[in-house]
């Protein structure tokens, strides 16, 4: 039976390779994947899956009018699976998607995210993700600043001074993110 997954992390937890790795997986076994990410421009290239350690490859923008559900039916032949990052950033509607291309054509999907943003919030797409995801998978990263597990990112400035308060996405902004620890988020060492 195929499933919706959840793959969730704080920033640095290894997302983007593991659907590098995922894709490498089934491709050496003849099997093709599909690979979408969000087409929201932050500061990575759009229409790319990068790794930190500087493994990327080309995937599918998803953007706010994208119906991720027709562009799957339209493959030929019909992908083994189908991958998607920056899972965090897509609409309640695109999710509904997703679990439409697991229950009606049997494709088991993996959706990669953030699930709270530098304010804890949960994300759009990640508060459904939680909803409608069959299985749930953390993705475990460290602290930057201690030894606990990071579970939130911290967000900070030009400055490097931490920012508790603005949009949930920056476009374009040079503002950058620490996986973080609970007491750390409130209270980093900076
Ligand atoms: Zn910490």
């Amino acid at each position: 039976m195929a499933q919706l997954f959840f793959k969730y992390g704080a920033m640095n937890s290894g997302k983007s390779i593991e659907i590098l790795k995922v894709a490498n997986n089934y491709e050496e076994q003849n099997k093709s994947v599909l690979i979408f990410t969000s087409g929201i421009d932050t500061r990575d290239e759009v229409g790319y899956v990068s790794s930190r350690i500087g493994l990327r490859r080309k995937a599918i923008p998803i953007f706010e009018e994208t119906d991720i559900l027709q562009y799957v039916k339209e493959q030929e032949p019909t992908p083994h699976c189908v991958l998607i990052d920056e899972v965090q950033f897509l609409s309640k509607e695109h999710v509904l998607q997703l679990a439409e291309i697991v229950d009606t054509f049997g494709i088991p999907v993996m959706g990669f995210g953030l699930k709270n943003d530098f304010q804890n919030e949960l994300f759009e797409g990640s508060r459904y993700m939680l909803i409608y995801a069959d299985k749930i998978e953390e993705m475990k990263t460290i602290c930057w600043f201690c030894a606990r597990k990071a579970t939130m990112n911290l967000r900070v400035d030009d400055n490097g001074k931490p920012v508790y308060t603005g949009d949930q996405i920056q476009i374009g902004g040079n503002d950058s993110y620490y996986p973080v620890c609970r007491k750390c988020h409130s209270n980093p060492p900076l």
